[in-house]
Parts: C-alpha cells; sequence; structure tokens
C-alpha cells in the first residue's frame, strides 16, 4: 500500500503545475496548470495529457494562478468528470481567470491557425464541477484517499494539500509558497504530518530583501520616477501583486509621503480581482489586515485611484500629460494592455517601468529586465529609452532561506522521508534540494517529468519503469 506521485508539469520548471496522487485505489490530480513563457513547450499545452483524464477521480486545485488552473477546462473537455476541489476565493478568482484566458487563448491560436485550447462553454462545464472546502477540514475526495487543505500565504485563497491513503500513508504538495510575512494574507503553514511532501522552489536559489527594504526602496523610486515628470509603468499581475501595490500606494499617498499624481489600474481583470479580495479579505486575510478591512472597508481604494474598466476610459490616459502610474497586466508584458502603454512610453528616457515580479525565461519582461536595447510587443521593435527599474522582494513566493525554513519546519512533525523540490527553474531546484539535504539531513529529490515515486510508511522510492 503507497502513493505513487507521478510529475507531469512543474518538475524543471515554474509552469504547468501538473501531478498525479495515486493510492492503493484512488486517483488524484493535483492541479493542471498552463506552462507560460515565450520557450513553452506547444506540445504540453495543446497536446493530450499523458495519462487517462477519464479514471481521474477528483482534482485538487491549490491556487488559482493561470500556471495552476489554465488547463483544467480542457481536462473536462477531454473528458474528465470527477469533483474540483478547491477553497472558496480559489474558486471566485480561478472563474475570473479562466474567462480572461478563455480570450488570451482564442487569440493565441488564432495566430497560430489551430483551434482553441478551450471555449467558453467549456469554462462553464468546469464550473459545473466544483465543490469548495475550508481550510484543515478532511475530506473524503478518491476512494480510499482523503484531502487536508492548509494555507500557504501566496495568494488569497491559496492552499497545500495533505493526502491520506486508507493505510495511513500520507503525502502533501505544497503548490506555491508564500512570501510570508505578507501585509495581507496569514503566513503559510508547514506539512508536518506527510510521509513525503513536494514543495516549490521558483526562488530557491535567491534573497529577497528584507521587507521594510522593499517599501522604502518603492516609495524612493516612485518619488524619483514622479520628479522625472515621465510616465511610470508597472506590468503587475493581477493577482495579488497588484492588490500589493494599491495597498502601499494606499499608505504612501494618505501618510503625505508622495506628490499626489493620478493612479490607473488599467486591467479588467485585476479591477475584478481586487472586488474578490475585498469580499472576503474580512474572512480570508490576516487579523490585523481583517480588522482594517472591516474598519475601512476597502485597503485598496484612494481618491485619485481611477480603474478604467473600459477600452475608451483606458484609452482616455493616454491623454494625461505630467507624471502618471499605470498598473496593467500582463506582469511578464507578454499581452494585455501593458503592451500597449510599453509601446507608447518605452521609448521616451522620462518614463520609468517598474518590475516587481518573476519574469520567465523569453519573456519581453525578462529582456526588458536584463536591459535590451529593443523589445518586441505586439510584433514591432520597440527602442528602450526608458529607466528600468528592478524592485525585489514583492514576489508571492518565499525566497531561499524562506522555503528552508519551510521545509525545516515541516520536517520537525519527524514522519517525512523525502523532500521533493519541483516548479522551479532546474538550478533553483537543485540549489534548494541540496541545501535540505546538507542543512536538514534529509533526503531531497528533484522529479523529472514522467517520472514516478513511490512513498509508503517507510520508504520513498523511484519506481522503475518495468513496474510502473
Ligand atoms: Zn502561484
Amino acid at each position: 500500500m503507497a502513493f505513487r506521485l507521478t510529475s507531469y508539469g512543474g518538475a524543471g520548471k515554474v509552469t504547468g503545475s501538473n501531478f498525479l496522487v495515486e493510492g492503493s485505489r484512488g486517483k488524484v490530480l493535483v492541479d493542471c496548470g498552463i506552462e507560460q513563457g515565450a520557450d513553452f513547450c506547444e506540445e504540453c499545452v495543446y497536446g493530450p495529457f499523458p495519462y487517462d483524464v477519464a479514471k481521474i477521480d477528483a482534482l485538487v486545485v491549490t491556487h488559482a494562478h493561470l500556471d495552476h488552473v489554465g488547463r483544467i477546462p480542457k481536462l473536462v473537455k477531454d473528458g474528465f468528470c470527477g469533483k474540483i476541489y478547491m477553497t472558496l476565493p480559489t474558486r471566485d478568482l480561478a472563474e475570473l481567470i479562466l474567462r480572461d484566458s478563455v480570450e488570451i487563448l482564442g487569440q493565441d491560436a488564432q495566430r497560430k491557425g489551430h483551434e482553441p485550447l478551450y471555449g467558453a462553454k467549456d469554462v462553464d462545464a468546469t464550473f459545473a464541477l466544483i465543490e469548495t472546502l475550508d481550510y484543515h477540514t478532511e475530506k473524503d475526495v478518491a476512494p480510499g484517499i482523503s484531502v487536508l487543505l492548509r494555507n500557504t500565504g501566496h495568494i488569497l485563497g491559496s492552499a497545500s494539500a495533505r493526502f491520506r491513503d486508507e493505510d495511513g500513508t500520507t503525502i502533501a504538495l505544497t503548490g506555491d509558497i508564500g512570501n510570508s510575512p505578507s501585509p495581507l494574507l496569514p503566513d503559510w503553514e508547514p506539512v508536518t504530518d506527510a510521509d513525503a511532501f513536494l514543495m516549490e522552489s521558483v526562488y530557491g536559489d535567491r534573497l529577497h530583501p528584507p521587507h521594510e527594504e522593499r517599501v522604502e526602496r518603492l516609495r524612493d523610486t516612485l518619488k524619483a520616477a514622479i520628479e522625472r515628470g515621465g510616465t511610470i509603468l508597472i506590468p503587475a499581475f493581477s493577482l495579488e501583486r497588484t492588490q500589493l501595490m494599491l495597498y502601499e500606494l494606499s499608505n504612501f499617498f494618505s501618510q503625505g509621503d508622495l506628490p499626489r499624481v493620478p493612479v490607473f489600474l488599467d486591467s479588467p481583470l485585476a479591477i475584478h480581482v481586487t472586488e474578490v479580495y475585498e469580499k472576503y479579505g474580512a474572512t480570508y486575510f490576516k487579523p490585523a489586515a481583517e480588522a482594517e478591512m472591516r474598519q475601512e472597508h476597502s485597503l485598496f481604494e484612494f481618491p485619485f485611484l481611477k480603474k478604467t474598466l473600459h477600452p475608451e476610459e483606458s484609452a482616455a490616459i493616454g491623454k494625461v500629460s505630467g507624471p502618471k502610474i499605470i498598473i496593467a497586466g500582463a506582469g511578464m508584458s507578454h499581452g494585455g494592455r501593458i503592451g500597449r502603454w510599453e509601446a507608447r512610453y518605452l521609448p521616451e528616457s522620462s518614463t520609468t517601468l517598474i518590475i516587481v515580479g518573476y519574469q520567465a525565461p523569453g519573456s519581453p519582461g525578462r529582456r526588458m529586465a536584463e536591459g535590451a536595447a529593443t523589445v518586441r510587443l505586439n510584433g514591432e521593435d520597440i527602442p528602450l529609452k526608458a529607466k528600468v527599474v528592478i524592485l525585489e522582494g514583492w514576489s508571492a513566493h518565499a525566497d531561499r532561506d524562506e522555503l528552508l525554513s519551510f521545509a525545516e519546519k515541516s520536517l520537525a512533525g519527524k514522519r517525512a522521508k523525502a523532500v521533493f523540490v519541483g516548479l522551479g527553474e532546474p538550478a533553483a531546484e537543485r540549489f534548494l534540494a541540496q541545501r535540505i539535504h546538507d542543512y536538514l539531513g534529509t533526503r531531497a529529490i528533484v522529479p523529472e517529468v514522467g517520472e514516478a515515486w513511490e512513498v509508503t510508511k517507510e520508504s520513498v522510492q523511484k519506481v522503475s519503469l518495468k513496474s510502473a
């Protein structure tokens, strides 16, 4: 009796999270994400799933980022008809993210001349299968298998999933682990009761600056940028990063730390996501932020913030002269409204581009962060004259020391025989695995795509191809 864990996506890669957990009788998938970045593998996105979709009993979703949910409607379209489990905020956020992705995927398919990955009706069918779960409430989700969700403090509603088979064997998958402490979300919780766990490693080999410094640097950067008189562009991920930026901006302005300049939230998706944050803030934030929410109703509003939902309102931003701040997606500058503002303002030397998040290799954001002289946006080469400032530490991911601390606190349960390290670029995965081995004296495994591992209460072993 044992669990078998196979990584079908998110091994050696940050994006495309997709893991199969097989118990003695049941089969559960964890996440069904899409690969992102310019060098993503076509086959991994558009190709068939490498397992029999109809035989999967359930899907557990760790959080609503596209690289964890982006292929769920395809899974449903291809014949999956089990239940899909996630937290309540994850459901609301995933609905926004998936409906938004229908449009983006449609455009991508048109460019490449093939069928879209899925359509709106597949997203509808997906939402008919969702059942929401609270944190810390164990639930039977497949024959012989139960799941327990814990907060990972990564984005609103994010969770790790700990599975228990009927013989008592346990295995956990963390999804993404938050950059705790966050001003909004509770800190991540360790997973102390698993015989083995798979953890993320996006920042497995890098450190974030201390939290106080990141706020100070943001304020100083904005102040200097406003003084230069140009436009300030912040490509931000709609989920979490945008809300953190709005929260800090609101604090800066109310404390009189910044001259009052117009701020535009130019992303329908980010506007709707912020509404979900407002809806659940009073019950899903950390206690201090919950109290603030109950008192102020929103932590993300301030008088000269303009949310430009409609295209005409968005277009009007271009007519506003003088310094202004535009927050828009996509976070890696590979689409969305930010591309239009980048094409217009990056050739101006008074512009400041502030990069606040992970930029995947090959994405326009990565090229700009690396100091390219031109960047290709919407099929056009744009000269990059703007000042580019990279602000570290705003990531929603734990850094290398925080990840090691997560492993250490999880291993304090004295149960895990091995830690799987995934969801990172290969160097980050190997670096974190080495540190877990060296500092914590625990076996750390970097699984390959398609490789299966057997986890029992006594041991963790690679499944040889013959017996697979
Ligand atoms: Zn994530």
